[in-house]
């Protein structure tokens, strides 16, 4: 039996040292700790690679500080706006969700529609619908309120700017959460969501629920899950272009990230990162921005935790 490895983002851009306070750092480390903990504890009590990811990104979803679930960004109509996506890489099926309102937590959508549904995407209230159908928790508007994320949002509610989440100089930072694991069995799979960009023009979708863009997964080579400015990301089709190098040039996982992400996506000028794991439990963190909220965790050895670039 092999050993298993996870690894967990929580969204890539200008995040450096001078732009968090002791607390905002521990609160993100020991957040990033907890959700990566659990995933990794569903795969050493011989849970499945999707059951990992999936748990991993409810516990991201659930916490006030990402962009997604409970802390997603307000959309220009100062609503909110949330994507997701879920894959496995043994048999390659999918789910994925976008522009859905109310639903507590996207990512147990996207699984739902995998597992229920012959299709792979729903959006709106034909998501909303499944999601009643399907008993999942919905969730008043107050419970997407956050405090900051309205001042952020008022600040260009009556501006055409369209900005990335977390951060000063806000057109540079991003905050979508994912997760990427490998079982017992060798099967990986790959989970993302997120509340897009704030003050995004109403039913704009991101990367993020986008199969290949920002979310795959596949035994042959690695599951993938991105985080950056999702327009560029559906360009360069990243996670897929990760995948093909490793698939049909015999990359490693290594050489292929290095070449889609600090190479292709930076001449291209997309900012962001991702998370990735092969079968065999390699696992990949790169990212191109100043930081990346970040944590892996194999078989029992210590968890990683980091956010900045050095
Ligand atoms: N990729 C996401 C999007 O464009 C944003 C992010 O990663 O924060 O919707």
């Amino acid at each position: 039996m092999q050993k298993t490895a996870i690894a967990i983002h929580g969204g890539a851009g200008t995040i450096t040292q001078s732009s968090l306070t002791a607390e905002q750092d521990k609160a993100y480390r020991a957040a990033l700790q907890e959700a990566v903990e659990a995933g990794s504890n569903v795969l050493e009590q011989d849970g499945t690679a999707l059951e990992a990811v999936e748990l991993a990104v409810v516990h991201l979803e659930d916490s006030p500080l990402f962009n997604a679930g409970r802390g997603s960004v307000f959309t220009k109509e100062g609503k909110h706006e949330m994507d997701a996506a879920i894959m496995c890489g043994k048999t390659l099926e999918a789910g994925a969700i976008a522009g859905v309102r109310s639903i507590k937590n996207p990512i147990k959508l996207a699984a739902a529609i995998m597992q229920h549904s012959d299709h792979v995407m729903l959006s709106g209230y034909g998501a909303e619908e499944f999601a009643l159908a399907y008993g999942l928790e919905f969730a008043p508007e107050k419970y997407f309120f956050d405090k900051y994320r309205y001042e952020q949002w008022s600040e260009v509610r009556d501006s055409d700017i369209f900005m990335l989440d977390h951060t000063e100089q806000r057109d540079e930072k991003f905050g979508t959460v994912g997760a990427v694991a490998v079982d017992k069995a060798g099967n990986v799979a790959a989970a993302t969501s997120t509340g897009g960009m704030t003050n995004k023009r109403y039913n704009r979708v991101g990367d993020t629920p986008i199969i290949g863009s920002g979310t795959y997964a596949n035994n042959r080579t690695c599951a993938i899950s991105c985080t950056g400015h999702g327009e560029y990301f559906m360009r360069a089709v990243v996670a897929y272009d990760v995948s093909c190098l490793m698939e049909y040039k015999g990359y490693t996982l290594q050489q292929a990230c290095d070449e889609v992400v600090l190479k292709k996506l930076v001449q291209f000028g997309g900012e962001g990162g991702l998370i990735a794991v092969t079968a065999t439990g390699e696992i990949a963190l790169p990212f191109n921005s100043e930081g990346m909220y970040r944590a892996s965790k194999r078989g029992q050895d210590e968890t990683f935790v980091g956010i900045y670039k050095r």
